[in-house]
């Protein structure tokens, strides 16, 4: 682990109307580790998981990806880049199959057409077996290998989660960002997410993280950076954010 910054937002702004969401905000996101998002409801960090990922442009600041500056860039060039992002609500595609969901994310990109995928011949079918061999390896890593052919809508509440997740990993992203990754499920699932994400985190993946849940955040996150109300109150590791009084009655006490 090198400690280089992959991902950095500079003093970015996002308000919408009247709303401050993010307001001024700066993040670093270094190499291999889990930079943790906590803070209250309304604190703007999906706001700010969006603008990282670029569903969302500032209104100011910038926002720097591997040394380029991603400011106006949209989610899929940035995606080429490495960077993923998962949503606070599961958006698996029902409709298709457990392991399609995981295949779209590695289909041709933007400006390769049928044609040219045709006259790649036989480079392209090896390629495609290569993809369908990673899929399976993660559908059995997170426990889904036995739904593959089943659609995802068919899914529990987290197994959909798990989904989410392997379709994240699945492009072999530098960096993911994870909005909530454990919400709404239950207990020993939150469990088994955790293992997984700590997992990726001890193979090298950088992840950004949101999580309400502070066990999970203090086993996995360093640092952890607070908001509030659009701002940074504070970051650090769990340990010393009780130690900030402003942080401790701001979240922390909640
Ligand atoms: P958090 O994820 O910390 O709960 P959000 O980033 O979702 O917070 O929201 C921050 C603030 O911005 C909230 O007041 C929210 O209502 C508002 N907000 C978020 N997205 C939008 C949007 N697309 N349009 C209008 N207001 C929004
Ligand atoms: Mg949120």
């Amino acid at each position: 682990m090198n400690d280089e910054v992959l991902l950095e937002a500079t003093n970015v702004r996002k308000w919408f109307g009247g709303v401050r969401a993010v307001d001024g905000c700066s993040v670093q996101v270094r190499a291999g580790h889990v930079t943790g998002l906590i803070g209250p409801n309304g604190a703007g960090k999906s706001t700010m998981v969006s603008l990282l990922a670029g569903s969302l442009k500032p209104d100011s600041g910038t926002i720097t990806l591997l040394g380029k500056d991603v400011t106006t860039a949209p989610t899929w060039k940035r995606a080429r880049r490495g960077l993923i992002r998962t949503f606070q609500v599961s958006r698996e595609l029902g409709h298709m199959t457990v392991l399609d969901n995981l295949m779209v994310t590695v289909t041709p990109q933007p400006g390769e057409t049928l044609f040219s995928a045709f006259f790649r011949g036989r480079e392209w079918h090896r390629q495609e077996l290569q993809m369908l061999e990673r899929a399976y390896m993660l559908l059995e890593r997170f426990g889904l290998a036995k739904m593959a052919d089943e659609y995802a809508s068919t899914l529990s509440g987290g197994q959909k989660r798990l989904l989410e997740l392997a379709r994240a990993v699945m492009p072999e992203p530098k960096i993911l960002l994870l909005d909530e990754p454990v919400a709404g499920v239950n207990p020993s699932l939150v469990r088994d997410l955790a293992g997984h994400i700590e997992r990726l985190r001890d193979e090298g993946m950088t992840i950004v993280m949101v999580e309400h849940e502070l066990a999970i955040v203090e086993r996995l996150c360093d640092p952890i950076i607070v908001m509030a109300q659009g701002t940074v109150l504070d970051q650090g590791t769990m340990a010393s954010l009780r130690e900030n009084e402003a942080v401790v009655s701001a979240y922390l006490a909640g």
